[in-house]
């Protein structure tokens, strides 16, 4: 069986202090062995004391966002060298809010694969199609060409170290999930592609589902076969109900 990844990104929401008093919670909830990966991802400034909480635990943390040079006069912005050092392991590339609210293209998403990899990191590379695109029938267009855009330049050797997330921006932050036919039939699509990219270690490569999971949706979403886990947003914000969320990622 493939590896499962079940993520929170808390966006931009919680205090350091609040950040402290989530992850101790989760922790609570966290049995000291868990048969998945379980990442959160905080803002920048809550990195340090989520560190602090999280190191030796079985719950991980990554970055939201971080630049493709390791330094330089780019004020604002964090390296994937300093997000690092503070124990980060998952870097989100290409989600779709900064695709479309700060521009991100897909150049600079491939730059911020490819920085994340050799900062010897795991960028969950977040692809999806508009309502519209999908209305026009483009989604699975679209979806290539951002999986192609950001991954042409990866080698096989790194096919290991990548997660893919299917997140059809309808679907965030709207309440409206995809229907799991829907969803399944992408990720099946996605994982037949990262298999003639990178052979059989692409059949490996984590396919996650994005976009509006909630408590009373997790099952249909998580026990597809297909789909190898979920990047989660407004319903990780509370602990409980994001560790009820992943509970449904145990194999049946
Ligand atoms: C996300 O931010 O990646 C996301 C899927 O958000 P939500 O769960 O709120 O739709």
């Amino acid at each position: 069986m493939g590896r499962t990844v079940v993520a929170a990104n808390w966006k931009m929401h919680k205090t350091a202090g609040e950040a402290r008093t989530y992850v101790e919670k989760l922790l609570e909830l966290v049995p000291s062995r868990l048969e998945f990966e379980l990442i959160v991802f905080p803002s920048a400034t809550a990195l340090y004391v989520v560190a602090q909480v999280l190191r030796g635990s079985p719950i991980a943390w990554g970055a939201q966002n971080a630049h493709w040079e390791t330094q330089g006069a780019y004020t604002g912005e964090i390296s994937v060298n300093q997000v690092a050092d503070l124990g980060a392991a998952y870097v989100l590339c290409g989600h779709s809010e900064r695709r479309h609210l700060f521009g991100e293209d897909d150049a600079t998403v491939a730059a911020k694969v490819r920085s994340v990899l050799a900062g010897g990191l795991v960028p969950v590379l977040c692809v999806g199609e508009t309502l519209e695109q999908r209305r026009g029938g483009d989604a699975w267009d679209v979806v290539t060409a951002q999986l192609s855009a950001a991954l042409k330049d990866i080698g096989p050797d790194a096919a290991d170290r990548l997660v893919v997330a299917y997140e059809p921006v309808w679907a965030i932050g709207t309440g409206v999930a995809a229907q799991p036919e829907d969803a399944q039939s992408m990720a099946h699509d996605i994982r037949s592609w990262l298999t003639e990219l990178f052979g059989s270690e692409g059949a490996e490569i984590p396919v996650q589902y994005g976009g509006s999971v909630k408590p009373n949706n997790a099952d249909a979403f998580l026990q597809l076969p297909d789909v190898d886990g979920a990047l989660v947003g407004g319903a990780s914000l509370d602990p409980k109900e994001f560790w009820t969320i992943a509970c449904s990622a145990v194999p049946r």
